[in-house]
This record gives C-alpha cells, sequence and structure tokens, in this order.
C-alpha cells in the first residue's frame, strides 16, 4: 500500500494511447502480480486436496477402516477449505467483474463553464488566497452557480481555496468522496485506492467486496496453514521429503500472503471503524460545516459500508438512499445528508 506505483499507470495508459500495440502488452504486463496470485491458488488447492488430504488423511483412513475420526476429519478439512475457497474466489469476481463507480453525468460542466474554468487556472503558487482574492471569488461564484443550476449539493470542498473541488482533467465538480483516479484516467465515486495486485479502482462500487476478500484470504491463509503443519510432520516423520519439501514452499507462500492479508485487513478495519477511505487517510476531507465529519461511530459505520442483510456475501447490500453522491454528516449535535 505504500508503495506508490501511479507513474508507472500513468505511464502505461499515455504509452497505450500513443502505442496501441506494445502498449496493450505493456498494459497486460501489469496484471502479472494477479496471475502470480492465481498459480499460488492453484498451488495451494494441489498441496491441500492432494498432499495432506489424499496422501495423508485418506491413505491413513484407508489402511486402518476403523479409524472414524480420521475420516471425519478428512471431510471437515475439505469442506472448511473449499468453502473458504469458494467464498474467497467469489469475492474476488465481485470485486474484478463490477465496474468502477464514476461520476454521472450532470456534474460534467458545460463547454462555456469549462472555458472559463480553463481560464481561471493558476499554477500552485499563484493560489494563494492573499494574492489572488478576485480569481478565488470568481471561480467559486462559476462553480456554486453552475452546482446550483443542476441542483447539485455538496458538503466537501477545497481546503485552501473554499471552492467547489473542480476535475481540470474530467471537466467535473466532484462529488463528496470522489476523487480523480490517475491510474484509470477519471474520478471515481467514494475512491479508496486503485489496487496494484488486481489493477482494478476499489471504490464506492466494490469496496464491500473488497473488505470480504480480505477476511475470507485471511481466513482460508490461517485454516490452511495450522492444518497443513499436520501433513508437513507427517511426510518428514514418514520419509516423504520431496512431499514434505512441496508443503513447506507452499507454506511460505501462504504465511507471506497471510501476513501481508492480515496487515491490510488491520487499516481497513480502522480506516472502517472511522468511516475513512485509503484516500481520506491521506488526506483529511474539508467539510463546508465546522467540526463535520462522515464518522457516525463504529456500528453504522459497519452497516452502512456492509448493510443490513446478507452482510457475510459479496452481493449488493446496500441502502436505498445510498447512492455513492451524498453521504450522512455528523455535526457537532445533528446529523445530515447533504
Ligand atoms: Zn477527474
Ligand atoms: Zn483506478
Amino acid at each position: 500500500m505504500a508503495v506508490s506505483l501511479t507513474w508507472l499507470y500513468v505511464f502505461t495508459r499515455e504509452f497505450r494511447q500513443k502505442y496501441p500495440i506494445p502498449g496493450f502488452f505493456l498494459y497486460q504486463s501489469l496484471k502479472l502480480p494477479f496471475i502470480f496470485l492465481i498459480l499460488v491458488i492453484a498451488y495451494s488447492y494441489y498441496l491441500y486436496v492432494y498432499v495432506l488430504c489424499y496422501t495423508v488423511l485418506w491413505t491413513t483412513w484407508n489402511r486402518n477402516w476403523g479409524a472414524f475420526l480420521i475420516l471425519a476429519q478428512l471431510i471437515i478439512y475439505l469442506f472448511v477449505f473449499h468453502l473458504l475457497l469458494f467464498m474467497f474466489l467469489w469475492c474476488l469476481v465481485q470485486v474484478m467483474r463490477t465496474p468502477t463507480a464514476r461520476v454521472p453525468k450532470e456534474y460534467y460542466v458545460d463547454e462555456e463553464t469549462g472555458r472559463k474554468l480553463d481560464e481561471l487556472k493558476l499554477n500552485k503558487e499563484q493560489t494563494s488566497k492573499v494574492e489572488f482574492p478576485e480569481w478565488l471569488e470568481k471561480r467559486r461564484a462559476i462553480l456554486e452557480a453552475f452546482a446550483a443550476s443542476r441542483g447539485l449539493n455538496f458538503a466537501e470542498i477545497e481546503e485552501d481555496t473554499n471552492c467547489l473541488r473542480y476535475c481540470y482533467v474530467c471537466r467535473l465538480i466532484k462529488p463528496d468522496r470522489c476523487h480523480h483516479c490517475r491510474a484509470c484516467g477519471y474520478c471515481v465515486l467514494r475512491y479508496d485506492h486503485h489496487c496494484p495486485y488486481i489493477y482494478k479502482c476499489i471504490s464506492y462500487s466494490n469496496y464491500k467486496f473488497f473488505l470480504l476478500l480480505l477476511f475470507y484470504g485471511a481466513a482460508l491463509a490461517i485454516w490452511t496453514i495450522s492444518t497443513e503443519i499436520q501433513g508437513l510432520l507427517y511426510h518428514f516423520m514418514h520419509g516423504a521429503l520431496y512431499l514434505g519439501i512441496q508443503l513447506v514452499v507452499g507454506l511460505i507462500f501462504q504465511l507471506l500472503g497471510g501476513i501481508f492479508v492480515i496487515d491490510v485487513i488491520r487499516f481497513h478495519v480502522s480506516l472502517t471503524n472511522t468511516n475513512d477511505t485509503t484516500c481520506e487517510n491521506d488526506k483529511v476531507p474539508y467539510l463546508r460545516f465546522e467540526g463535520a465529519s462522515y464518522d457516525m461511530g463504529t456500528a453504522q459505520n459497519w452497516k452502512y459500508l456492509l448493510g443490513r442483510r446478507l452482510w457475510i456475501l459479496p452481493v449488493s447490500t446496500r441502502y436505498k438512499d445510498d447512492n455513492g453522491l451524498h453521504f450522512k454528516i455528523n455535526i457537532p449535535n445533528q446529523v445530515v445528508t447533504v
């Protein structure tokens, strides 16, 4: 998470626009981490089903038909492993196939407004409030007038200018919690981050699936590692070194993957507790109302994210009034939706 690959995404997108064929292959090469993930899952499946369940448990049961405990163990191992693997893959498919949440067209400014805003575009040093108050006033007025003409409401504004947040690339006023993803090249609703491992934006549309993917991934890693150790001991004790070494290699990958996923979960649990996104964790959103935040309290934050029923499944469980454009805001002594 800490390593930013944004420059690589931007370079790839621009390179692909200029040189479509080599650009296509460069773009595909960014999916290598995902292919590696699939290979580790396939290898883990072989280890679990063949090296642990077949060569250890099934063989032991075959030699000792009275050992019903071993048969029960075999059934439980296979059942839990396949259940967790199925849930993990289901979440992965949902994260990847859900379209990234984009901004509706009413937030895009018309040509005339865009041209006026372009004329007011100044570099960073020039945007000082003190030096250019008229410029700021003009910009603020154009944006507010456009928002009013479309009936658009916003709680978030730019901290340094107090203007509505405008994207010069997409030429739109950013809805609350929306940010421009440089990897995708467009603005994304409730933008969290662009995930390098699956090369996909994690946003309003797929954040719940992403969070469940982490949980099932961690559960799968913990279950697999803790049960495979039995197979490892068995093979080394019975002199089956080749199978034992295969398990050691698999366990190393699973352990590294498990530690990584648990670390990412820890971070996202802390974000969800306070209703923050990865992006907002880096730059705190600035709201029009004093002392306001999106934090509705831990229980409400989790409810908002996971929904009421079927929260455990990677299916949409959104509340009716949740559209990714307007969010409940906690202002001291009152709660409003802008
Ligand atoms: Zn944008
Ligand atoms: Zn993105």
